[in-house]
């Protein structure tokens, strides 16, 4: 499946937003340095929220979503944004499974009292429960993880410059582990989430010595319920297991229930 967008032999005309989020991975996108003048080289970048407080453009071409979505003014943004771009790319986990903003989804009006009070600023906006920027919109491709790895970035957006017919990855993390020959954290009775989580990012931090907390999201081809009788039988109690799901899985109610809040 070939994706590239329709240019009429023209650069792409690229923005670059930002919703709730910590920024931190268009920040990854300026750590690109080596490469950054050759990106730029390809694309037209028409607008970048990290650089200014211009309104949108009027017209694009392709528009790169970081952050997930928690007020009703984002809302609006993201379907602006859809009717403009030919295609849309997330960036971050915040976009994907709405990341650690999603925890707030969690007694969402709890917490928006016990941050705000019982009146929430105007410059707050007008609040709603976290959603993944696929909850509002389509979107073409999501790069994953907290934060993105920049060369995920870049063949993103080679997806749309030239084409590809590479599908995301579904599998779980545990397939790219073994490949690392790092030996697993279940064998020391240690909780790590790529039992669940999808694949793509290499294991990194299982390949760095630390468990995987999930960022890149549950994988659709996730066993959920046979691993957490695994960790049990690795002696991480199953609770624990739910509890660290939420941290990048809060919105998605078939791994963290709301009957289970
Ligand atoms: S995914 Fe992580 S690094 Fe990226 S914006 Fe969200 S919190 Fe920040
Ligand atoms: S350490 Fe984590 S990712 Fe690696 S095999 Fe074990 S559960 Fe899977
Ligand atoms: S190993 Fe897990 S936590 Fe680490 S980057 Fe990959 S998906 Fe994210």
């Amino acid at each position: 499946m070939s994706e590239t967008v329709s240019l009429h032999g023209k650069r792409p005309r690229v923005i670059i937003i930002g919703l709730a989020s910590c920024f931190g991975c268009q920040l990854q996108i300026t750590n690109m340095e080596p490469h950054l003048l050759e990106l730029l080289d390809q694309i037209d970048l028409v607008h970048w929220q990290l650089a200014s407080s211009d309104p949108l453009p009027e017209a694009f071409d392709i528009a790169v979503v970081e952050g997930a979505v928690t007020t009703k003014e984002a809302l609006e943004t993201l379907r602006k944004v859809r009717r403009r771009a030919s295609a849309v790319i997330t960036i971050g986990a915040c976009a994907a499974t709405a990341g650690i903003p999603g925890m707030a989804s969690r007694d969402f009006d709890d917490q928006v009292e016990s941050v705000y009070g019982a009146e929430v600023p105007v410059a707050a906006g007008s609040l709603v429960r976290p959603m993944a920027v696929s909850a509002v919109i389509p979107v073409d491709w999501e790069v994953r993880c907290c934060p993105i790895d920049p060369a995920d970035f870049m063949m993103a957006l080679q997806r749309f410059l030239t084409g590809s017919n590479r599908l995301a990855p579904t599998a779980t993390l545990c397939g790219e582990c073994k490949r690392n020959e790092r030996g697993c954290f279940y064998g020391r009775g240690q909780l790590c989430l790529g039992l669940v989580t999808r694949s793509g990012c290499g294991a990194r931090c299982p390949n760095l010595g630390r468990p995987c907390n999930g960022c890149a999201g549950v994988s659709p081809d996730a066993n959920v319920a046979a691993a957490r009788v695994l960790a049990e039988e690795a002696g991480v109690p199953a609770q624990r297991f739910d509890v660290a799901l939420q941290l990048f899985n809060a919105t998605n109610e078939d791994v963290c229930p709301s009957g289970a809040r």
